[in-house]
């Protein structure tokens, strides 16, 4: 079956895996003058009062300014919030999700009727939903570019305190997306976008891994949505890097899918990884350097990189491991904890939760191989599905333009080194490629053979 979005918006279903899942996003409208549809839809989705609109200086221009004229004209009442860049990043034109901005939102949210409009991308719509979260109002998305898969998130990525944190936050209620205004986007957004989209190969292969080894949730047609986004997103390259229309706009459902795949899941399980766990790290690195990136561009690298991994796993014969040597040289906790401190550096305060190290202990104490020696030939077969060929994904991120190396992002050696060995306990809950490495006492040697 192919899944579509009109359809899955503000569904609901009884599922094979047992769940009954709920899609609560009302409406997504992914059209030539989706925005039109503003109007008239906003008092059918239940919002009234006044409309806050939040954008950046560039997103108003392609897209708010269009949301402002087609309110007006049906008597919603708006207000704005133009967002302003840091000057001291790199580059210089990039908002930051940070307290200033959530801020300047918050000022100017209303207090008793009223919505948010965020109209950008992925930091705009970060900042928006983490607000509408706090203050209980609902918020649209009006999305302007095809660059990550968080339209439809619960989760907000923002710089808490210099450092990045994902928080807590609100789903839109609706999302309007013009292809038209899409096209106006840089390239290199688009490109990003199918960075985040490739990582989902890995992501499927971690989500099966530990549905084998730890029994954890699966549900088939979850995964069926991310799998049915991946290929599609492949077969669509070419065309895509010719700047097709269709095709971005085949990319961006692909990208909201991906959201709604999260949104049914509870947490972005299905769609994030080993990969986006590196990408992550790097990410709180380059920020301590005053440096930003397309989120999609690191995945992409990560997805490289954790591919290569996974392809040396597959590799080994679990059963001729001495498992009994390798428990025993698994480090204790407290040595554990100073690797991991030493590689955050100060970021560690705010990354940590006190639950970090109840899932460490139990980890550091399993025996793996009762879970992976009995389970190897199913490993085998099912986790490397969505696994693509490093020489095929090398060859779609240079039609691509996008950088196949961490060097040539600015990711120092230094970062992607500590990010092999304690990028995973990011997210101590999710079990990866990494973790299992880890496990097996090889993350160590593997790392040092993928980064020469
Ligand atoms: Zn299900
Ligand atoms: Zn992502």
């Amino acid at each position: 079956m192919t899944w579509k979005l009109e359809e899955l918006a503000g569904s609901r279903f009884q599922c094979e895996c047992g769940r009954v899942h709920e899609i609560p996003i009302k409406k997504i409208r992914l059209s030539e003058n989706a925005l039109s549809q503003l109007g008239e839809d906003i008092p059918e989705l239940g919002m009234a009062g006044t409309a806050v609109i939040v954008a950046d200086e560039t997103t108003f221009e392609t897209a708010g300014r269009q949301v402002e004229d087609i309110l007006r004209q049906a008597g919603i009442p708006s207000d704005r919030v133009i967002l302003r860049p840091h000057h001291d990043f790199t580059p210089s034109h990039w908002v930051l999700p940070d307290e200033r901005s959530l801020g300047e939102v918050l000022v100017k949210a209303p207090y008793d009727q009223g919505f948010l409009v965020a109209v950008g991308s992925g930091t705009v719509n970060d900042i928006t939903r983490f607000v509408a979260r706090k203050t209980g109002k609902p918020f649209i998305s009006v999305g302007t570019a095809a660059s990550m898969d968080g339209y439809a998130s619960t989760v907000a990525a923002l710089l808490v305190g210099g450092f990045k944190k994902s928080m807590l936050a609100a789903y839109p209620t609706a999302i309007y997306i013009d292809p038209s205004i899409l096209a106006t986007a840089p390239r290199e957004m688009a490109a990003a976008g199918f960075g985040d989209l490739l990582g989902k190969s890995v992501a499927l292969a971690d989500w099966r891994l530990s549905h084998i080894i730890n029994g954890e949730y699966y549900c088939p047609a979850i995964a069926s949505i991310v799998e049915q986004v991946l290929s599609s997103t492949l077969e669509d390259v070419a065309a895509l890097s010719a700047g097709d229309p269709d095709a971005l706009l085949r990319l961006t459902e692909g990208l909201i899918l991906s959201g709604v795949a999260i949104l049914m899941f509870g947490d972005s399980r299905p769609a994030a990884g080993a990969e986006h766990e590196l990408a992550h790290f790097w990410e709180v690195k380059s920020l301590a350097h005053g440096r930003l990136f397309y989120h999609g561009d690191k995945v992409a690298i990560g997805t490289l990189l954790i591919t290569k991994m996974y392809e040396q796993i597959l590799a080994l014969q679990p059963d001729a491991l001495p498992w009994e040597q390798i428990y025993a040289a698994r480090l204790p906790i407290s040595h554990y904890k100073e690797t991991v401190e030493r590689d955050f550096g100060e970021a560690w305060e705010v990354l940590y939760s006190p639950t970090w190290e109840q899932y460490r202990e139990k980890e550091l104490s399993r025996r793996t191989g009762d879970l992976v020696v009995p389970n190897w030939d199913r490993i085998q077969a099912e986790v490397p599905r969505s696994l693509l060929p490093v020489d095929t994904m090398r060859e779609h991120l240079s039609a691509l333009n996008l950088c196949q190396e961490p060097e040539e992002l600015g990711i120092e050696r230094e970062w992607v080194e500590a990010s092999l060995r304690s990028a995973k306990e990011m997210r101590p809950h999710r079990y990866t490629v990494m973790s299992l490495a880890a496990e097996m006492g090889c993350l160590e040697s593997i790392s040092k053979e993928l980064i020469g």
